[in-house]
């Protein structure tokens, strides 16, 4: 069988070269939005093909939305789109985490050492890491969990802007909590955005917000303390299907048809007045006769709300969907206590307050491009303070916490015998690359920063300490209030590990198969 002509450039390159390659391709990445990390990071202006822009300082924005072609730089743009799903935030990091790990451990490989005895190096650091996370968090207590939120807008947009989102995502988060199972379900959260207006005009309510609108003005703008009927169908007549054939042989006939129709849809009606529905929202259309009988019964009426709309609804209401409203039982009907109609900005709201509990923000941004990154920071925020709410720990940002796991991994190093201690040793250094963009980003000079910080943490024994990127020296993280999910930094070290380690070995398949052929690979050591 020939071989593919992949395969054959596969075959001339050398197993170094190729290794080369592929680390070069995920650093090209990482350096690409290491200027958005952190509070003084920059934003980065995206245009697409058709000229479409977008300004962000989202690093998983931008990775995403960049077109990457290098196989490799798609490993870690995926590493950066798991992060965004598992923790929300630090996406950015775990990118430029990689890229540090495969750039020492390149340094390794040009002094001989296999990336087999590297990858069991970074492991081994990783386990270590997560081993000892637990010793430098904490939980959150509710007077932080506003400062949390604010540290992982950190970079976006300014700081009054941080703090409302952080208000706001707090409250709408605690609103859905439930308080007996620690948990949250963040679905019941809707998130509505509107262009006028400032960002710290975004508010939230307690209830849904949709934008709909009742369908007649005859009905009551406002009901109180009522029942509500969520119905996956309309209540419309159905145009005849093709295949019906219906014999007309009497000019009534047609319009006999269609009132019987008609009445039954009215009897459906009378089953919801009977069984003391105040509010009916349904998927698909309403006829005119039927709203003008539902006007009549004092029922609010709703058509064509999204399924998604719907299913928020059955939660925010604690009601079920019903397919048909013929067979309808009592279980099946949901509670409000205020279901009304309002005007914002010109445009129809229906606000719903269930007896279940759901919340709704409304994001405000003076121009498209500010309400999407405002819409993105809410995303963060909440995925944030759910984590907070249901008892997930916190540490020190600012670097602290990566230092201080830096300087712990370097003493366990020295545990380890052969080559593996040089790995951990740079699996060590490349996680203490955050302090050095942080600083960076901010003008302050990188490698001080780092042992500026590396002596305080040593001298006042305290794994605290990271860098004020305000002063540029040493400072107390938690007293400056930079604080982060533990899940964050978990998870950013694992997904970098991870991906750093499969970038490595793509090249240890490459010489395993053609291990005659390559004289200048270093031996495997052990
Ligand atoms: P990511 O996408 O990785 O979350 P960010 O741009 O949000 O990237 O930057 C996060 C980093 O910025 C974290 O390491 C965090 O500790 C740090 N950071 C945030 N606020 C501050 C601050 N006020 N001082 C120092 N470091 C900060
Ligand atoms: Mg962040």
């Amino acid at each position: 069988m020939s071989e593919a002509p992949i395969l054959k450039d596969t075959v001339r390159s050398s197993g170094r070269d190729a290794l080369q390659k592929n680390i070069q391709a995920a650093l090209a990445l990482s350096e690409a939005i290491r200027s958005t990390l952190g509070p003084n990071g920059l934003d980065k202006l995206l245009i697409d093909d058709d000229g479409r822009t977008l300004v962000t300082n989202d690093g998983v924005t931008v990775l995403e939305t960049a077109k990457v072609e290098h196989p490799v730089a798609k490993m870690m743009i995926g590493a950066s789109s798991v992060q965004d799903k598992i923790a929300k935030d630090g996406t950015t990091s775990t990118v430029i985490l990689a890229g540090e790990m495969l750039r020492n451990a390149w340094q390794l490989i040009l002094q001989g050492i296999h990336p087999s005895t590297i990858s069991r190096g970074y492991r081994n650091a990783e386990q270590f890491i997560l081993n000892n996370l637990s010793d430098i968090s904490f939980h959150a207590n509710e007077d932080i969990c506003e400062t949390v939120i604010k540290t992982t807008l950190a970079g976006k947009g300014h700081s009054s802007m941080q703090e409302k989102i952080a208000q706001i995502s707090l409250a709408a988060t605690k609103i859905v909590f439930d308080e007996k199972n620690k948990l949250v379900d963040s679905e019941k959260i809707k998130l509505i955005s509107q262009t006028g207006g400032r960002v710290e005009q975004s508010y939230v309510i307690q209830g849904l917000m949709l934008p709909k609108k009742r369908i007649s003005s005859d009905m009551k703008r406002e009901v109180l303390d009522g029942k509500i009927i969520l119905l996956d169908g309309g209540l419309e007549q159905r145009s005849m299907s093709n295949d019906l054939k219906l014999n007309v042989n009497n000019l009534g006939v047609l319009d006999s048809f269609r009132e019987k129709q008609r009445d039954l849809l009215l009897d459906q009606v009378d089953v919801l007045a009977n069984n003391g529905v105040n509010v009916l929202a349904c998927r698909e259309g309403i006829d005119d006769a039927v709203c003008n009988y539902l006007s009549e019964k004092g029922i609010q009426a709703f058509r064509r709300v999204s399924k998604n709309d719907l299913n928020l609804l059955t939660k925010a209401c604690n009601a079920e969907l019903v397919g048909s409203i013929s067979n309808l039982k009592k279980k099946n009907l949901g509670g409000f206590t205020i279901s009304k109609n309002v005007k914002l900005d010109g445009k129809d709201f229906w606000v719903l307050e269930g007896n279940g509990n759901a919340a709704t923000i409304v994001a405000k941004g003076s121009t498209v491009d500010v309400v999407s990154e405002v819409e993105r920071c809410f995303d963060d925020a909440l995925g944030v303070s759910e984590q907070l709410l249901e008892g997930g720990l916190v540490l020190c940002g600012g670097g602290a916490s990566y230092v201080s796991l830096a300087r712990k991994l370097r003493r366990y190093a020295e545990t380890i015998p052969g080559r593996e201690q040089l790995a951990i040793e740079a699996y060590a250094d490349a996680i203490e690359v955050i302090i050095r963009v942080l600083a960076e980003n901010a003008g302050i000079d990188p490698i001080a920063s780092l042992l500026n910080v590396v002596a305080n943490q040593t001298n006042t024994n305290s794994d605290n300490i990271g860098i004020n990127l305000s002063s540029g020296k040493p400072d107390d993280m938690l007293k400056l209030g930079v604080i982060e999910p533990q899940s964050v930094v978990k998870q950013a070290l694992i997904g970098a590990t991870e991906v750093a380690i499969s970038i490595l070995r793509i090249d240890d398949v490459l010489w395993a198969k053609h291990s005659g052929e390559i004289t200048d690979l270093p031996e495997p050591q052990t």
